[in-house]
């Protein structure tokens, strides 16, 4: 397929990403001898996760662990070509995309899928930081686990507090909501709390205490503390700079978690023609084995789009 300039797309596809999403994606695309280019940043999610919660076959896993093994499964593949750097910019140019790499060098591609994850913001607390993915998390499903069976606090208030904090009970009876101001509690609300057991501290929460990525306290601004080896905290999920939007991709707006997902139909083609995304970056359902899994179908649908198009049937 020619570009513009007459010059060949040289990859049938570049993956930019090279998380879960990505790295599945390829291994599709690589085992279907598609020319694939995957450029990743290293900037995975869940890198500071201590382990993996949930993943078939892999639950309790470093995420550093999984991606390498990931890497190293793509170096079977002969067609794949994996390079570590950002892609800063792109465009899409009559049958294909033009894409900016770091070192300045421009890639040619007739599809592109972005599989860039996303952003996730939490609180501006301090403390969060160095134990975030461990003893504070957003995703009890994830760590709840990991964090089983102690004292628990839930940092939100109002309704979404209320549901986060009667989940947080199926894996501790010791759970308290921490509003860190008005606990926003309707009469219906409260009395849920009560016959839970649900604790609600009305304090203004000033920070964390405990060594080395562990909890044991929550501060309160009026210098009291409160026992709690896990915290589970709000986040929204936002895109990472820029690519998406540069190469005109359409977002939903704000939905439970992302703020502004890319929009993908039922397969994870993007409006774009040519331009797909799957993984965090356009899901409101962020896990490692939904990546896994839209990577996986992504790629399917790219390799049969191209064949399509070189046997004159409709692309996908
Ligand atoms: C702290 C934490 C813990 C979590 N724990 C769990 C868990 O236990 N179990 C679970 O199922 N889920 C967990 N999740 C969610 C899970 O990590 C994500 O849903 C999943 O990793 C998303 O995979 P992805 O491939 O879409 O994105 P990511 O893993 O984020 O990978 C995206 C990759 O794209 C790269 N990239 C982005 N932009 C560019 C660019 N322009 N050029 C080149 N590269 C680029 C990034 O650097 C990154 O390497 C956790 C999330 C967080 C934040």
């Amino acid at each position: 397929m020619r570009n513009h300039r007459g010059m060949e797309n040289r990859w049938d596809c570049i993956v930019v990403g090279a998380g879960a999403a990505g790295l599945s994606a390829a291994l599709v695309l690589g085992r279907a001898r598609q020319q694939t280019l995957v450029v990743d940043a290293g900037g995975q999610s869940n890198r500071d996760a201590h382990g993996i919660g949930g993943l078939l076959g892999h639950d309790g896993r470093p995420p550093a662990e999984l991606y390498a093994a990931g890497r190293d499964e793509l170096a079977a593949y002969p067609t794949v070509e994996l390079r570590f750097g950002e892609v800063p910019g792109g465009e899409r140019r009559d049958a294909g995309f033009v894409l900016e790499l770091a070192d300045g060098s421009r890639e040619t591609a007739r599809r592109v899928l972005l599989t860039t994850g996303m952003d996730y913001r939490y609180p501006g607390l301090a403390g969060i930081a160095e134990r975030w993915g461990r003893s504070v998390f957003h995703c009890p499903f994830c760590h709840g686990w990991e964090n089983r069976d102690q004292p628990l606090g839930v940092l939100d208030r109002g309704a979404s507090g209320v549901h986060r904090a009667l989940l947080l009970r199926v894996w501790s009876d010791d759970v308290t909501l921490l509003a860190d101001g008005p606990a926003e509690l309707d009469a219906d609300d409260a009395e849920r709390l009560r016959a839970a057991g649900v604790t609600v501290d009305e304090r203004r929460v000033a920070g964390l205490l405990g060594p080395d990525g562990t909890l044991t306290a929550v501060v309160f601004a009026d210098g009291g503390e409160r026992t709690c080896g896990g915290l589970l905290v709000p986040v929204t999920l936002h895109q990472r700079p820029a690519l998406a939007e540069q190469l005109g991709a359409a977002t939903s707006g704000a939905g439970p978690l992302a703020v502004d997902a890319v929009e993908v139909d039922s397969m994870f083609h993007t409006s774009v023609p040519g331009l797909w995304a799957a993984g965090d970056v356009s899901s409101q359902v962020p896990s490692v084995a939904n990546a896994v899994a839209a990577g996986s179908s992504a790629a399917a649908m790219i390799v049969v789009g191209l064949m399509s198009e070189a046997h004159g049937l409709t692309p996908a």
